[in-house]
């Protein structure tokens, strides 16, 4: 299976994208796969990329996927006349009507595109001139409103711009926090459903260390808000998957693969503190904000590449290369982006959380040599979702002097850190 958020560099397929985030298969014969989220949807920047690929979102509908609307207080006043109030249906998040309409919008693109071709190449010769000449009479009318258009779009955008918490980088966001709080809960339903019959035990000593560390880290990083309004809970899944993601709404899903693969209570800190910087910094939203706009700008270009070609299978060729032109130029690079700030950020909150921050880079070092060890395939990291190990490595080593500067683990109330975790587990 596939280490979806933290590991991610390596394998890359061009079968799929959006929401659960490449990585590493590994011989399983009670194969799990994460189920698909948003743009990466609602699990974590990895928890959304599979492979590199897209998965497609399998939303709760239908019976049960939203409750009905149940019947609300009945108000006597005169006799013979009773008011009713109904209690408010409640409407599905707006990403998620996004990602349903998603695949309607396209085929309404390909749809009019063609219609247009078909119109063109239906008009008499004569009209087809008359139609360029008013074109060329108005080309600087058409020219000036497409620019107003793009000025507009750009205002738009200007509208939606979003500091990131921790870092404090400008984004942009089109879907909020908290709309995609309420599609984690529904997409935490769903998981929870797939891993029913997967779930460790709470009693269980590995679910412990990580309900421990978890709830460790979040005690530790109480300053930042985004940490402190939520509550954080633990699924560890009985699967040999190297894989671990978390939901915006803090649910953290982590693979027993995943235990085995780190070497001790410091590399789990780091990865957990990775997968919860997701969650803080809203990633999930934020990919999936970024996708929401290249795909209203491709929704165009695929309008003019199923007019312009001259025949179906011409189109059809061209928009897979659309396609991929945009995962690999938009995409990938804004995921492996996101992965690069998760493994900073998430480095900061193991450090305020006693771990040694050395542990970071030497995990990644480890998976590097993993790899190797098992041969599998590498592809370039331009083709992945995620930084190659190499890289993250060697991102997580050059600022290892300034966090290792402010780690706490020599503090007092650090002294405590390992000795926490073994009264744990014995
Ligand atoms: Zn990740």
């Amino acid at each position: 299976m596939v280490l979806l958020c933290v590991l991610g560099s390596g394998r890359f397929s061009l079968a799929a994208a959006s929401l659960t985030r490449a990585a590493r298969a590994v011989h399983d014969t009670r194969r799990v796969s994460p189920r698909p989220l948003l743009p990466a949807g609602v699990a974590s920047q990895s928890s959304v990329l599979n492979n590199g690929r897209r998965t497609a979102f399998r939303p709760p509908v239908g019976p049960g996927a939203a409750s009905p609307p149940r019947p609300g207080p009945v108000l006597r006043g005169q006799p013979g006349r009773r008011f009713h109030t109904s209690a408010p249906a409640r409407a599905l998040p707006a990403p998620l009507v996004w990602l349903l309409l998603k695949p309607l919008q396209k085929l309404a693109a390909m749809i009019l595109g063609r219609s247009i071709r078909k119109w063109w190449v239906a008009l008499p010769v004569d009209r087809r001139q008359l139609l360029r000449e008013w074109v060329r009479r108005r080309r600087w009318r058409l020219a000036a409103g497409s620019g107003v258009a793009m000025v507009i779009a750009a205002l738009l955008l200007l509208t939606h711009l979003d500091e990131s918490p921790v870092t404090g980088r400008t984004r942009l966001l089109v879907f909020s926090r908290e709309k995609y709080m309420e599609l984690a809960a529904l997409t935490s339903e769903a998981y929870m459903e797939e891993f029913a019959e997967l779930l460790v035990a709470v009693t269980d000593p590995r679910h412990q260390v990580v309900e421990r560390l978890v709830q460790h880290l979040a005690q530790r990083n109480q300053d930042i808000p985004e940490v402190s309004e939520v509550t954080w809970s633990v699924h560890v899944v009985q699967s040999p998957n190297v894989n671990a993601f978390v939901l915006p709404n803090g649910k953290v899903f982590i693979f027993t693969g995943m235990l085995e693969a780190v070497a001790d209570v410091h590399q789990l800190t780091f990865v957990l503190g990775h997968e919860m910087a997701h969650a803080v910094l809203g990633h999930s939203a934020e990919q999936a904000s970024l996708s929401h706009v290249v795909d209203l700008l491709s929704l165009v270009l695929l309008t003019a590449i199923w007019a312009a070609c001259p025949r179906d299978s011409l189109a059809l060729l061209g928009q897979w290369v659309q396609d991929k032109l945009s995962q690999l130029m938009f995409s990938r690079p804004f995921s492996r982006k996101l992965e690069n700030e998760a493994d900073l950020v998430g480095l900061q909150l193991a450090a305020k959380a006693c771990a040694d921050v050395r542990a970071g880079p030497v995990f990644w070092q480890q998976m590097e040599i993993r790899d190797q060890l098992t041969g599998d395939p590498t592809f370039p990291e331009w083709l992945s979702t995620h930084p190659s190990h190499k890289n993250r490595f060697t991102q997580l080593d050059r600022v290892m002097p300034q966090v290792h500067a402010h780690t706490h683990t020599r503090s007092s109330n650090c002294r405590s850190f390992l000795f926490l975790f073994i009264t744990t587990v014995t």
